[in-house]
């Protein structure tokens, strides 16, 4: 079945009307032409993969929401892709509320942030993922659309650290914990817990996504107070209207399940150097479930963007 399905699309692409003749019957393809069918077909990017060039310093990623299944490119397990986190839950309606995002960035600053979308669904591959753990073992097909995501926040990244000199990467995720919105800065909460004193006497920032900010901030914060204090991203969000951890008030998760960033934050941001920062943001379905909360969201989360880096830049 699956060789005259091919065979059938092989003739649809070349113009041919299948089986005009019953008597000539369908002719099976060999192994050989569907290998070189499947590699002619290689994978539009676009279809998989979409990418907004922005004309500010801020750049979206979304790796998780996409929806798009294809019958000739392989599904990830946990024997193929032997990631010790393996996951394949969709990050239901991130897309849609990316897109909010962006739309009222737009109305807020007449600009707008870099955009790199997952469009194929999160079964064929992981975009948070290292390689190895992302992309199902042997299929070249996903590993070109996992190069091809990782290659626009790169070109992002590149645009904005030469044009600007600084920029905020914040990688929009959905999670179905307590917490209304996780803010994701490779701390664990154990590491959270610490006190300020704690946490700015040591090397800690060294090991988070943001040590540039920390470095670089007009007002000199500190780490602690770049993490949680009425400047942090936690901060600017809470005043407009949308519960995070950590921010003023509420420093640590403490012992709820708290997601703290993940491969893009950790090699976007500027743990690894570099003038970009990083933070994962891990939205609540009912951030997500409607239109009207995720355009309610979106506009405080876009002014909180805004606030945050006039604050900090
Ligand atoms: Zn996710």
């Amino acid at each position: 079945m699956r060789f005259y399905r091919w065979f059938l699309i092989l003739c649809a692409s070349l113009g041919l009307a299948a089986c005009q003749d019953p008597d000539d019957g369908p002719r099976h393809l060999t192994p050989e032409e569907i290998e070189k069918y499947k590699q002619e077909q290689t994978v539009k990017i676009e279809k998989y993969v979409e990418y907004r060039q922005g004309n500010c310093p801020v750049i979206l990623t979304v790796p998780h929401g996409g929806t798009v299944v294809e019958s000739f490119l392989t599904l990830r397990n946990t024997s193929n892709c032997p990631d010790p986190d393996f996951a394949t839950d969709l990050d239901y309606n991130t897309r849609e509320l990316a897109d909010e995002i962006d739309k009222a960035f737009y109305q807020q600053t007449g600009k707008h942030p870099y955009m790199v979308i997952a469009l194929i669904k999160r079964n064929h591959v992981d975009f948070n993922r290292k390689r190895q753990y992302a992309v199902p073992a042997g299929d070249d097909n996903v590993g070109k659309i996992y190069d091809a995501y990782h290659a626009y926040i790169t070109t992002a990244r590149n645009e904005v650290t030469q044009q600007y000199g600084h920029g905020l990467l914040l990688d929009i995720h959905g999670q179905s914990h307590s917490e209304d919105i996780e803010l994701g800065y490779l701390l664990p909460p154990s590491t959270l817990d610490l006190s300020d004193a704690k946490l700015d006497s040591g090397t800690y920032v060294s090991s988070s996504s943001i040590p540039h900010l920390v470095r670089t901030n007009k007002a000199g914060h500190s780490f602690s107070q770049m993490l949680r204090g009425n400047d942090s991203f936690g901060g600017f969000l809470h005043r407009n209207g949308l519960e995070c951890v950590p921010r003023p008030g509420y420093p640590s998760p403490g012992n709820n399940p708290y997601f703290y960033g993940g491969y893009t934050t950790c090699t976007y941001g500027s743990y690894g150097g570099g003038v970009v920062d990083a933070i994962q943001c891990e939205f609540r379905y009912s951030y997500r479930d409607t239109q009207a909360e995720r355009v309610r969201a979106a506009a405080a989360f876009a002014k909180s963007i805004t606030e945050f880096t006039q604050a900090a830049w």
